[in-house]
């Protein structure tokens, strides 16, 4: 019989799973406390079960624990970022990001990713799979029992599309922000996607306090199709749609993402319909010059025309900001570590 991923049990199932086993309640307590608060990857660590009850346990079940395969930590922030070797020995990256709000990690979704922006390192190769929720989890708890430091922060804008992988997703903001466990306020998690509508009402439904991010990156339809192949399924009116059902449902505002790329998404007629989408749904708007990937050939706005074009938007009050570009001496953008580590093995 194949192991159960334990770390992937909310506290409910683990309870069952261990009753199951013939052992007392309060075992379930026990684990979940080492599992999730003290962030430990063995069973030979949790030393207040007796030896025999930890052989017996994992013969049941394993625990996922992330490898550090490479960490790089940018001299000009102390922004980190990891690279971690999966049970599978697959490769997955997470960045670890000082704010003065607080630290933040941003970790991946999914291995690789099928989505094929044009501007996106992580979808050159195309979806490997999807990560269990035990495996977006540990990303955060390696680096902060690695950092020491408190991780407040989480955003799920890695590798991969979270709402392609709906089911473990849920489960994973579900642990991270269970009361037992690291304790993460809904409110300090942002998800980020490129906009699969049906997962966006979905994911409403849930009636969570968190933040959904939405790459925009285009007002037009015709233009987000040349750099986004989901554009062809779902037309910018029908994710407006799904933002404003979004933010009836949760009462929580809506971000979008847009990545400035020079002379395709940046010029007046550009700001003007970002003005006119942001207005509808009322959404924040961050600007993100994008980060040039070797294998294209888009380039980034340049610094003064980031500002003008966020001038327009401020003058329309469109409530928006420009993202603070972290890391950029460790290969910032998505995916650039992972691609950089497979293409040289
Ligand atoms: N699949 C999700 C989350 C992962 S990408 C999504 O599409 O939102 C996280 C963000 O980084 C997205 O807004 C994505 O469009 C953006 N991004 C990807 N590559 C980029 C690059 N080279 N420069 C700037 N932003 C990029």
């Amino acid at each position: 019989m194949d192991k159960i991923d334990i770390k992937s049990l909310d506290f409910e199932e683990l309870e069952n799973s261990i009753k199951e086993m013939g052992l007392p309640k309060f075992r379930a307590s026990q684990i979940y406390d080492w599992l999730h608060k003290k962030l430990v990857t063995s069973f030979d660590e949790m030393t207040n079960l007796s030896a025999d009850l930890r052989s017996k346990l994992s013969e049941t079940y394993y625990i996922t624990a992330c490898e550090v395969a490479r960490m790089q930590e940018s001299r000009e922030d102390g922004t980190r970022k990891y690279l971690f070797k999966l049970r599978d020995g697959n490769y997955v990256e997470s960045v670890f990001m000082r704010y003065h709000h607080g630290n933040s990690v941003c970790i991946s979704s999914q291995v690789g990713c099928r989505m094929g922006c044009k501007f996106c390192a992580s979808t050159l190769d195309g979806l490997t799979r999807c990560l269990e929720p035990s495996e977006m989890l540990e990303q955060i708890y390696r680096i902060q029992a690695l950092t020491g430091e408190r991780v407040s922060n989480v955003v799920v804008m890695g590798t991969g599309e979270p709402m392609d992988n709906y089911d473990n997703l849920l489960k994973f903001i579900k642990l991270l922000t269970d009361g037992h466990g690291l304790n993460i306020s809904q409110r300090n998690l942002t998800v980020s996607t490129c906009g699969i509508v049906e997962n966006m009402k979905r994911l409403a439904d849930e009636k969570l306090s968190i933040t959904l991010a939405l790459s925009l990156h285009s007002v037009t339809d015709e233009k987000r199709r040349e750099l986004m192949p989901i554009a062809n399924k779902y037309s910018i009116n029908e994710l407006m749609d799904a933002c404003e059902y979004y933010f009836d449902k949760t009462g929580r505002r809506i971000t979008f993402e847009y990545a400035l790329v020079r002379d395709v998404n940046d010029r007046d007629e550009d700001a003007k319909g970002l003005i006119r989408l942001a207005g509808r749904v009322k959404a924040h708007v961050n600007l993100i010059p994008v980060n040039p990937i070797k294998e294209r050939d888009y380039r980034e706005t340049a610094r003064d025309d980031v500002l003008a074009f966020k001038n327009k938007l401020e003058k329309s009050r469109i409530n928006v900001t420009i993202r603070r570009e972290m890391g950029r001496d460790i290969d910032g953008a998505c995916g650039q570590l992972r691609k950089k580590t497979m293409d040289s093995e």
